[in-house]
């Protein structure tokens, strides 16, 4: 068998993290990731590893497709975050 040896890419922001105490390793948000980030663990039940950071597109299906309450979040980039108001604080336009 040959071994292969995998080095997840740096990146500035760490887009995905993942709770291994609430992680069931089901590998869904691995099969539904547009872009591949991930790769499954070696270890049967392990969290996926998260290979290639810098390629995240922050669409937040593997979040959604989460069973584990808990187990994945989404870490967008604060320019990315949307800051919500309630309706009164708003100024109208003119
Ligand atoms: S979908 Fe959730 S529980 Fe399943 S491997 Fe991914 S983070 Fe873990």
């Amino acid at each position: 068998m040959k071994k292969v040896l995998a080095i997840p890419d740096q990146a500035i922001v760490d887009p995905i993290t993942i709770f291994p105490e609430a992680c069931t390793g089901c590998n869904l948000c691995l099969h539904v990731c547009p872009v591949d980030l991930f790769l499954p663990n070696a270890e049967k039940g392990g969290p996926p590893l998260v290979l290639y950071p810098g390629e995240c597109w922050y669409e937040g299906s593997c979040v959604d497709i989460c069973p584990e309450p808990g187990a994945i979040v989404l870490n967008r980039p604060p320019a990315m975050r949307v800051n919500w108001k309630p309706r009164a604080e708003c100024r109208p336009r003119t």
